[in-house]
């Protein structure tokens, strides 16, 4: 066995008895090269993270400048820092509403630690509703909000009065009163296997929640920047939350979160006590730098709009009769094969002919399509031929 392979299995935290363990020496675009020499292509793009391209030169020149500038400088929120400042300026002219009010984390789960701080603070309440088969994270608090019990049962007892609802279930509204904290949802479900909403559900729900008192949180986290083809999911269906999330694809390769409000509501993180919620390393200024210049890519090289053709030519190149379902919408989609057992062998099979994907945390019957935005249309027709043939082969 090879030293780092050897290593990895003895010294790096295993989070599964079978992780896929390819050893990838450099990325580009939708290429991962591995150091026995072979290319693969990347259907998975980190779970929705690398939507600019693996290594993208504009990124990386955003990266080497701010280098030479600084790093770390300070904790969070003391010093004025020119990249969270532009960053956060870059993302709130693009989102609805009065979600003006930019928080920024390491990471997703955080995000969503932040927003649950922050709805219980503004609105003086405890009870929290999310959606069964949402996922949100790992930390205590995304955790308990995870509507996934094999996941959950283990790390209990987690945080009290957390309850989840069915999506797209009307029902489920009833559990919303005048004691609801926050309603925490992915506008579409991405690890349940890409489930969407039904019309006017998200509408309702923000009814409901506007006249109950209680916060709408979206956690945009995966389906942020482009990937759905619209440049976030709550645009679809033209909904706006008083809280959302971003994290994967938002420091265009970097690690880096946010929760974004409007100012009234995130001013009741400021005072009573001051210093109630703070990171050190939230908003670090080199990923805010990478955010930046990808979210900028995204926008001058239409990468949004892209995303929404691509989604069709998967469709259309995607034709299999072992294939029971096709979901999703722009590049965040699922196709769903007979059994947990044959996306099993389908994903191997895949993987022995150069092309990586897998199935997602709550359905193990579907296989991931979430490749980098700037996946080309030969690209797109050379993925569905391998899925196909790999279909066709188990
Ligand atoms: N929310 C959603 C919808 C996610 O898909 C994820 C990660 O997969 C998270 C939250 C958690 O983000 P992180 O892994 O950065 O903590």
């Amino acid at each position: 066995m090879l030293p780092t392979r050897r290593l990895f299995f003895e010294i790096i935290a295993q989070t599964s008895a079978n992780p896929i363990a390819l050893e990838i020496e450099k990325a580009s675009g939708c290429w991962l090269y591995s150091s026995d020499g072979k290319r693969y292509f990347d259907l998975i793009a980190g779970v929705s993270v690398s939507n600019i391209g693996h290594n993208n030169p504009v990124v990386i020149k955003a990266i080497k400048e701010q280098l030479d500038r600084h790093m770390h400088i300070m904790v969070y929120g003391e010093f004025i820092q020119k990249p969270q400042v532009f960053l956060a300026e870059k993302l709130c002219s693009l989102l609805p509403g009065d979600l003006d009010s930019v928080y920024y984390t390491n990471s997703g789960s955080e995000a969503v630690e932040g927003a649950i701080k922050l709805a219980r603070k503004y609105t003086g309440r405890y009870e929290i509703i999310s959606f069964i088969n949402g996922y949100h994270g790992s930390t205590i608090g995304a955790l308990s909000v995870m509507g996934n019990e094999t996941l959950k049962r283990a790390f209990r007892p987690l945080m009290p009065s957390v309850k989840q609802v069915e999506f797209n279930k009307r029902e489920a509204f009833d559990e919303i009163s005048e004691a609801t904290a926050c309603v925490v949802i992915e506008p579409i479900q991405a690890e349940a296997g890409v489930i969407m909403p039904e019309k006017d559900f998200l509408g309702k729900l923000r009814d409901k929640c506007t006249e109950t008192g209680t916060l709408l949180v979206f956690d945009e986290i995966q389906t942020g920047f482009g990937r759905t083809g619209k440049f976030f999911a709550m645009d679809h269906y033209n909904v706006t939350p008083d809280i959302a999330l971003f994290a994967k694809s938002f420091g265009g390769g970097l690690p880096l979160g946010a929760f974004v409000s409007s100012r009234k509501i995130m001013k009741s993180l400021c005072s009573n006590p001051a210093l109630g919620h703070i990171t050190t390393f939230g908003g670090h200024p080199v990923s805010c730098a990478a955010g930046l210049a990808s979210i900028e890519y995204i926008v001058e090289n239409h990468l949004t709009e892209k995303a929404g053709q691509a989604g069709e030519l998967f469709r259309k190149y995607l034709v299999h009769n072992a294939i029971k379902d096709i979901r999703g919408t722009g590049l965040l989609m699922a196709f769903e094969l007979e059994n947990a057992e044959t996306v099993k062998k389908v994903v191997s099979r895949c993987i022995e002919k150069g092309l990586v994907t897998e199935w997602f945390l709550f359905n193990e019957n579907s296989i991931r399509i979430s490749p980098p935005l700037t996946i080309s249309e030969s690209e797109i027709e050379e993925a569905s031929r391998i899925l196909v043939e790999s279909i066709d082969e188990v």
